[in-house]
């Protein structure tokens, strides 16, 4: 097991339907409540040397089939994509998280660079959209304890995923992609996508992965709805002890 894995197994609690930073909040979450039947759909939008880097084909699916999403965007898309950026921040389906400024392997830079990147992305999407994330997506999915403590330090918890659709992979058929995903998710499942023209085939993935998530009663959600359910506070503690003591071991 990668010291990566082990810092992750320690850190990453299952249940985290408290409001953000309350006592108990987890410093980092790979997935909601697995009792309810919600899965969130999220969309990293990593900046890329492409000229045109927005994946209007994605963002035109989920409004077409109202999906509700989180879009996590790194602070040079943003800045690169202004307009856009806006129109995203200002549609009642998504919910807008921060990817880190130049998108860079967090856990290599040291504090003061790490607080740079989330709090110049936090500053440039609130002047923006007016918005201020809750949520960091960590790029490559590259996260300890020192960053989540960082993340912490900057208003934001961390949120990994479940599942990863792989829709970067040019391997990856598009059938075999959606139906990894349909069958994949669980209650609480948090999915990885790109929107950022990174994902080959996401756009032509995604109605199928829609339909066949709602088909198995799926409701798709935001991250911020999604950590909402109907969770106890009780029940947080109770779990989040559980875990303690296996990890312990
Ligand atoms: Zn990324």
């Amino acid at each position: 097991m990668c010291i990566r894995k082990i810092v992750l197994s320690l850190l990453c609690i299952s249940f985290p339907a408290v409001p953000a930073f309350a006592e108990n909040t987890p410093l980092i979450i790979e997935h909601g409540p697995r009792d309810v039947k919600k899965v969130a759909l999220t969309f990293d939008a990593c900046p890329t040397s492409h000229h045109d880097e927005y994946d209007q084909q994605v963002v035109e699916v989920l409004t077409r089939e109202k999906v509700h999403a989180t879009l996590f965007m790194s602070g040079r898309w943003v800045e690169k994509n202004e307009e856009r950026a806006r129109e995203l921040a200002a549609q009642p389906l998504f919910e807008i998280g921060n990817h880190a400024y130049w998108h860079p392997h967090m856990t290599a830079k040291d504090d003061e660079r790490v607080l740079r990147e989330l709090r110049g992305t936090q500053a440039i999407i609130r002047k923006l959209t007016g918005k201020r994330p809750k949520y960091f997506r960590p790029p490559f999915g590259e996260v300890d304890e020192r960053v989540a403590k960082l993340a912490a330090r900057a208003g934001l918890t961390v949120i990994q995923y479940d599942v990863a659709s792989g829709d970067p992979d040019p391997g990856l058929t598009p059938k075999k992609i959606a139906r990894a995903v349909v069958e994949d998710a669980k209650g609480g499942s948090i999915v990885v996508f790109h929107m950022n023209r990174n994902g080959v085939h996401t756009a032509e993935v995604l109605p199928g992965v829609i339909s066949g998530l709602r088909k198995r009663g799926f409701e798709l959600v935001t991250v911020g709805e999604l950590l909402k359910s109907g969770v106890s506070d009780k029940v947080v503690r109770g779990k989040r002890s559980q875990d303690q003591a296996r990890t312990a071991k």
